[in-house]
């Protein structure tokens, strides 16, 4: 059954580190060199937060694992110089300062273990993590120790345990067959059927990026990505929202197929992953999903607000932000 409305949030994109322990083909987010390295800073993070417009999601992404990357000691150096031990404490406090000011925090900081992800649980209202695919082995993943399926798994598990209401996805075109996309959705479903706690699975097109071992790789055509769309709709049960995003695809065709969410834009932030795509703007998003209705949506879904998936420190901002559906009340309080 189609989604009665076609839903996206509002976010403010926040690039925690681009330190990364694994070194995916395709990545154009990553730093190579202690030159382009960084690790956000609390005067640049208060003053994106500050001017976040009408986002009500903080959306923090880091490379994973930065203390045990090869620029670990740029990592480490500045953590400290900072005051804070390691990645972990220090996105933790970023994300209670985006509570304050009225952000709802959406961490993808990688592959974590059960003790990470119960600390963040506290200052989060979803997480995600991109399952990306099941394919063991590619060649694309042969120096991310971090994309082992098995691992990748093992955390969207944890967070099932701990009822943390969870995005994960696939990326499409990074070497894997189409055998793969299948076993990929099957693994998902399993994992949501023991612990109901996926909300949206994103289906994402990998886009070549400059300087890396993947620019000259073809993405996948329009035709691989309603292929997978339309397995997804099939394979995951519909509590599980479909995302396409729409600065990396035409959304309404997909849509058409069984997909019901494009995912979060900004109006003041760029997608850091995909920085050559720029977000659409809410009116053209609503032109884009026509005759279909737009409906603004939280990071965490109506589905989760309803069965109250979420901390108490959370809880000011969602019965601020949430109305009598759990979609984004029209106008804030
Ligand atoms: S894990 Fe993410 S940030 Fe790290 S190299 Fe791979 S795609 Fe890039």
């Amino acid at each position: 059954m189609k989604s009665k409305y076609i839903t996206f949030s509002k976010n403010i994109f926040i690039p925690v580190t681009n330190v990364c322990r694994n070194a995916c083909d395709y990545c154009g987010f990553r730093a190579r060199s202690f030159e382009d390295a960084y690790i956000i800073g609390m005067k640049e993070f208060l003053a994106l937060v500050k001017s976040k417009g009408t986002a009500t999601e903080a959306l923090f992404t880091a490379g994973e694992k930065p203390a045990l990357a090869n620029l670990s000691s740029y990592f480490k150096k500045n953590m400290l110089n900072s005051g804070y031990s390691s990645l972990l404490e220090y996105t933790k406090e970023l994300c209670k300062l985006a509570i304050k000011h009225e952000l709802l925090p959406h961490c993808n900081l990688g592959v974590l273990s059960e003790d990470e992800l119960k600390e963040l649980r506290e200052v989060n209202a979803s997480m995600g993590l991109m399952l990306e695919t099941t394919a063991a082995e590619l060649e694309a993943h042969e120096e991310s120790p971090g994309k082992i399926p098995k691992e990748r798994m093992k955390t969207i598990a944890e967070a099932g345990k701990l009822e943390i209401p969870f995005t994960t996805g696939l990326l499409i075109g990074i070497g894997e067959e189409k055998e793969d996309c299948i076993r990929s959705l099957g693994a998902i479903k399993s994992l949501h059927d023991k612990y109901g706690h996926i909300q949206e699975v994103i289906i994402q097109p990998f886009i070549p990026k400059p300087f890396t071992p993947m620019w000259n790789k073809k993405p996948p055509s329009f035709a691989e990505l309603k292929e997978v769309v339309r397995a997804a709709r099939e394979i995951l049960p519909e509590a599980v929202a479909i995302q396409v995003p729409p600065n990396l695809t035409s959304p309404l065709e997909l849509i058409e197929l069984g997909a019901s969410d494009l995912g979060g834009i900004s109006e003041k932030t760029i997608d850091y992953i995909n920085p050559e795509s720029p977000w659409p703007k809410e009116e053209d998003l609503r032109k884009m999903v026509a005759p279909f209705e737009l409906r603004e949506r939280l990071p965490i879904y109506p589905g989760f607000v309803k069965k109250g998936w979420y901390s108490e420190e959370i809880r000011p901002l969602i019965e601020k932000y949430a109305d009598e559906e759990g979609f984004r009340r029209r106008k804030s309080k």
